[in-house]
């Protein structure tokens, strides 16, 4: 198993654990958003397995039918995770829009506030280690299984603010409203998702930062080359796919001309780390003197 495997398998047991814990306080005390809390985890367990299997099938090496490896597999789980999101601010919307029109009024019993804190503190602890796994290994489902769970932990502590401002006010509105502020944080955090995973998909282009740097790298290594242009580039997952033209003198051997694009090769290797680099030369004359002129 990779690192990355690893850590979505400890997701889905997390995931699993926290449900539990959070259907225990939920059948103590009745509260609507109780249940919507308890439902985002059914959602966060379907999340992880889906962010398990893409991890799996995205870490299988290129091969005859995927020539450039299986990394977008990742962005199908972010993808979905988001749509799972979605969904469960939806159904908590819903409850809520019950729980108004009957008047429901949930109870909070220490016991029952316990078990959903100590679910709350296992997924921010777990959070905070998916955030630091996920950049690590530059894993867009690890980062979307975190980005998720910051949105469960929000919403936890929000829904268990309200519950206990409840009873302790006796205003039973209070509980529906936190469930229903939560499930509008929930909305955006999962509309934010499906649009950065559906940009990975597109093959959205890098930041200006990071393209900068890629154009900084070749000018620093492509020494004896006249320019280079038309440079493209986008992330797969833990991959960077980079293109673009180097033109050297017409007068050139392909052995000489061969050495500078191993040279800038192996520097943005070195800097960018797993790195797919296609480099098209070109006889000067061809030059359309436009991008990053290196000399
Ligand atoms: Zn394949
Ligand atoms: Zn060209």
């Amino acid at each position: 198993m990779t690192r990355a495997t690893t850590t979505a398998a400890g997701s889905v047991a997390v995931a699993l654990a926290v449900l539990a814990l959070k259907g225990v306080a939920w059948w103590w005390t009745g509260s609507v958003a109780l249940f919507a809390d308890a439902l985002e985890s059914v959602v966060n367990v379907a999340a992880a397995i889906a962010a398990l299997a893409a991890v799996r099938y995205a870490a299988l090496p290129a091969d005859a039918n995927h020539p450039y490896g299986h990394h977008k597999a990742e962005y199908f789980s972010a993808v979905l995770e988001g749509a799972l999101i979605l969904a469960a601010a939806f159904v908590i919307l819903n409850e809520v829009w019950v729980a108004v029109a009957e008047r429901q009024v949930g109870t909070l019993t220490w016991p029952a506030a316990a078990v959903a804190l100590a679910a709350t503190a296992i997924n921010a602890l777990w959070c905070r280690h998916l955030f630091a796994e996920g950049r690590r290994l530059r894993s867009p489902a690890l980062l979307a299984d975190a980005r998720h769970l910051l949105a469960d932990v929000v919403t936890s502590l929000g829904v268990l603010a309200g519950i206990a401002l409840a009873a302790a006010t006796g205003i039973w509105w209070l509980d529906p409203l936190m469930a229903g502020l939560t499930a509008v944080n929930i909305l955006a955090s999962g509309a934010r998702l499906m649009r950065e995973s559906v940009g990975g998909l597109m093959d959205e282009a890098p930041s200006p930062a990071a393209l900068a740097e890629i154009r900084a790298i070749i000018s620093r290594h492509a020494e004896g080359a006249i320019e280079a242009h038309d440079i493209r580039s986008r992330h797969a997952g833990r991959s960077t796919f980079i293109e673009f033209h180097l033109v050297v003198p017409a007068a050139m051997t392909v052995e000489a001309a061969h050495e500078i694009t191993d040279r800038v090769e192996a520097a943005l290797r070195a800097e960018l780390g797993e790195a797919i680099i296609t480099i098209h030369v070109e006889p000067e004359g061809k030059a359309k003197h436009s991008g990053v002129v290196v000399l």
